[in-house]
This record gives structure tokens, C-alpha cells and sequence, in this order.
């Protein structure tokens, strides 16, 4: 059958609903997902149910390296952020991420020529800095609070970075942030130190990711340095601090 066959399509999804619902998935269940996104995908009109098949397989934790290898490579294709990656980056997948809503999300539309920065305003558990475990309930908190306090699609920010100096995958390079309020968002990067800067400095780790990570979507977006702002930028409001604002006076 040619790609796109819609006999196929409809088959693979009527098999899919039939599975027994388990949050372990099987081969043949990865197989069958994986197959109706490379299906879907030479139909440029179901472009958005395809999305969400590569996404299913991603955030599952049975597909094995060479399934996880397809869906990336068909979510690259499909999503233009090809090329965009940040060496060492902790995937949604392994960080526990809720799975996003995409109908409260607006496509990111134009070109990227904002990065926004902000802090998490939390007091942070020095456990962060040493244990992964904490880094990871950190993110999973906020995007539980951006998903279900706030009615948003997904965590807000596309980049979390904590104490530690890692970085976390936030909402996809694929969708319009959701931090700088309304129209500011667009063509806008969103990230978010874990922390309170008010009344201290980030750490020399998170200084240094954030520093690393800027640099390299400027390069990868052709971002001017002075279109590297905090959140005073476009809002009134003491985020991200004091003291990481005045790091931030680097760029400008
Ligand atoms: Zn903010």
C-alpha cells in the first residue's frame, strides 16, 4: 500500500483501540503507533494526529532505542526543530512529563527572535543540586501547576534549568510559549531557573547552563544578545530577581 493509504490508517487505529489499556506498552503496540505516524505523516492535513502518535511513543518507557530513534527522526521532520538540540538536555520522557494538550497551545508560528528568562520563584531544596530525583519532582510541580492551576496546554517555559546546572526539556520548540503574557509570546523562547534570585544569585552551575544554553539558541536562531531579556521586559513584576537580572545585564 502507498504512505498515506487510508484503509491502513483506519486499520492500525482500530487495532490500537482494541488494545487492553496498561501504561506498559508492547512492541507490537509501539510498532502499530509508529507505523500509523509514518502513515499519517504523508498526509500534510493530518499533520496534528501524527504529532500526537510520536509524541505517544516518546513519552512511553517500553519503545525500544530503535523505535525511540524513528519517532525522533519523524518528530524532527515534522516539526522544523530539527537541528535545534542542547547537548545533555533531560527529556520529557525521562524528567515525567505530563503529556502536553495541544488544542491550548498556539503553533509557534514565526521566527524565534525573543529569549525570555525568569525564575521559579520557589525556594529551591538544596537537594536539587545533588539529586536528579528532586530536579525532576521541581519540573513535574510546575508543569502540574502551569497544566492544572493555570488551564495552560503544557509547562509554559520551553527550557527549565535548576541548581545543578541541568537542563530540562520544557514545552516543545514546536509550540508558542506560554510566560510573557499573550501576544509577547510569539516567536518568544521561555526559560526558567528553579529558584528565588530576589535575595540571592543563581548558582555558578545554573549561571553557566543558562549562559551555554543561550548561546546556543542565539546561534541556532540568529538571536540578537539584546533580544536577551527577563521578564521586567515585557510585564511589571519582580521575576526573575534581582540578582539574576543583573546577570542578565551581560547581553545588553
Ligand atoms: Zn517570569
Amino acid at each position: 500500500m502507498p504512505p498515506g493509504e487510508a484503509g491502513l490508517i483506519t486499520a492500525l487505529q482500530g487495532w490500537i483501540r482494541r488494545q487492553p489499556r496498561s501504561d506498559s506498552a508492547t512492541y507490537w503496540q509501539v510498532e502499530a503507533h509508529l507505523r500509523l505516524a509514518e502513515e499519517l505523516q504523508a498526509d500534510t492535513t493530518r499533520r496534528q494526529e501524527c504529532l500526537t502518535e510520536y509524541r505517544w511513543v516518546l513519552e512511553h518507557t517500553t519503545p525500544r532505542d530503535s523505535q525511540k530513534a524513528r519517532a525522533n527522526a519523524g518528530l524532527a521532520r515534522l516539526t522544523q526543530e530539527r537541528g535545534f538540540h542542547f547537548p545533555g538536555t533531560i527529556r520529557r520522557a525521562v524528567w515525567g512529563a505530563l503529556t502536553e494538550d495541544m488544542h491550548e497551545m498556539d503553533p509557534a508560528s514565526s521566527m524565534w527572535n525573543w529569549i525570555t528568562v525568569h525564575h521559579s520563584a520557589m525556594e529551591v531544596s538544596s537537594k536539587v543540586h545533588g539529586s536528579q530525583a528532586v530536579g525532576h519532582q521541581a519540573v513535574r510541580s510546575i508543569q502540574a501547576s502551569h497544566m492544572n492551576a493555570r488551564g495552560y496546554g503544557d509547562v509554559g517555559y520551553h527550557f527549565l534549568v535548576d541548581p545543578a546546572g541541568r537542563v530540562y526539556e520544557g514545552r516543545s520548540l514546536k509550540w508558542q510559549g506560554a510566560h510573557a503574557r499573550g501576544k509577547n509570546n510569539v516567536g518568544n523562547i521561555g526559560i526558567c531557573l528553579l529558584g528565588n534570585f530576589e535575595n540571592a544569585p543563581p548558582t555558578r552551575q545554573a549561571q553557566n547552563a543558562l549562559h551555554r544554553l543561550v548561546e546556543s539558541l542565539r546561534s541556532g536562531f540568529a538571536i540578537g544578545a539584546t533580544h536577551v531579556v527577563g521578564h521586567g521586559h515585557w510585564t511589571s513584576t519582580k521575576c526573575p530577581g534581582r540578582h539574576l537580572d543583573a546577570a542578565l545585564a551581560r547581553y545588553r
